[in-house]
């Protein structure tokens, strides 16, 4: 019988036939610095005959990962300037981020917090912690959501996500809890229904945030996991990095929203990629990637676009930075574009 098993070192790779005897000893030194994990079901997504195969691409470690450009820093989008206490992150005033966990259950070599994950990260909140996080939480009344992220906090057991759930379900001024995850694509069995109990705190609206960034992390099992999460009155959106060699397409970017929105996921956010470092192989330009998500645009559904977003550094927060449709012409009138790049004017207000 052909097991495949969780993959966690350049060894592991290798006996996989996933990276070649060559790029060994790099790559050595690249898992020195950042975490390596690929679950069989990523291992047996790879197309091992592509030798540029999108999946491979998102978690196979790659020696361009040694390159840190001058740009590049180890808390791209400034997480440590917003944390009043461990593990919480209020950049914004009507939410914070709960990071309780610093593991993942695949190591995305693109990840904005390359610095903090994996057995060398930040680990998992102590009990002492995670009640300072509870505690800053219930003296912030403005806080109306809590978005659990890391890390992935869907490998803490069923039993630890009860105890978080039913913590924040105790806080009224709670609203919504938000929990960013890879877990339905990359483990699609861990879905069960004590996890799926476990994630909806009492009287609050749950989110899930699913993570997958090429059409084919949709496989029918991963579909099936959403489903399960979805019927049991969970709400789903995505999110998406926008990768150099992985999705900067038009086609296959089309193709990934219209698998969310087949799986009842409402396309969410498509980041440009932080400045991570030992990620420049993932980057392209802004100017790029404008032109492919305005493509999107009359080529898929209205229910199939993501907003285009940029973290900006430093822990500034978001901004949205898709083409504008809209701009305003010398006459005073608005010149505003179509999906064919047709120009047409619309008059100013009286
Ligand atoms: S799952 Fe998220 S936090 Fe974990 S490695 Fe991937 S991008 Fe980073």
């Amino acid at each position: 019988m052909n097991i495949v098993r969780p993959i966690k070192s350049v060894d592991d790779l290798a006996n996989a036939g996933l990276v070649s005897d060559r790029d060994r000893q790099a790559l050595e030194e690249v898992a020195a610095r950042y975490a390596i994990a690929l679950t069989p079901t990523v291992t047996k997504l790879i197309d091992r005959t592509d030798a540029a195969d999108p999946i491979a691409r998102q978690f196979v470690p790659d020696i361009a990962e040694l390159i840190a450009t001058p740009e590049e820093r180890a808390d791209p989008i400034g997480d440590h300037a917003h944390s009043p206490v461990e593990g919480i992150v209020h950049r914004y005033p009507d939410r914070v981020l709960l990071k309780a966990v610093h593991v993942c259950p695949v190591y995305c070599r693109f990840c904005f917090r390359r610095e903090m994950v994996g057995p060398q990260g930040l680990g998992t909140l102590e009990p002492a912690a995670m009640k300072a996080a509870f505690d800053y939480i219930s003296s912030h009344p403005e806080i109306w959501e809590v978005i659990l992220t890391g890390g992935d906090p869907l490998v803490l057991s069923s039993r630890r996500l009860d105890e978080i759930t039913r913590e924040l379900a105790a806080i009224d001024h709670v609203k919504l809890v938000r929990f960013h995850t890879r877990v339905p694509v990359v483990d699609p069995p861990k879905i069960d229904a004590a996890l799926i109990a476990a994630l909806k705190a009492s009287g609050k609206t749950t989110y899930i945030a699913l993570h997958a960034n090429h059409p084919r992390e949709l496989t029918s099992e991963a579909r099936a996991a959403c489903a399960r999460l979805v019927d049991a009155g969970l709400v789903m959106i995505s999110q998406s990095v926008l990768l150099k060699g992985v999705n900067d397409d038009a086609a296959v970017l089309a193709d990934l929203m219209k698998a969310f929105v087949e799986t009842r996921i409402k396309p969410y956010y498509l980041h440009h990629p932080d400045l991570a470092p030992g990620t420049s192989h993932f980057r392209l330009a802004i100017e790029e990637g404008q032109k492919i998500v305005s493509s999107l645009r009359g080529r898929i559904s209205g229910l199939c676009q993501p907003a285009y977003i940029l973290d900006i550094p430093g822990g500034y927060g978001k901004a949205v930075i898709g083409e504008s449709a809209i701009r305003k012409s010398a006459d005073g009138c608005f010149s505003v574009s179509d999906y064919r790049g047709g120009e047409h004017s619309y008059p100013p207000s009286e």
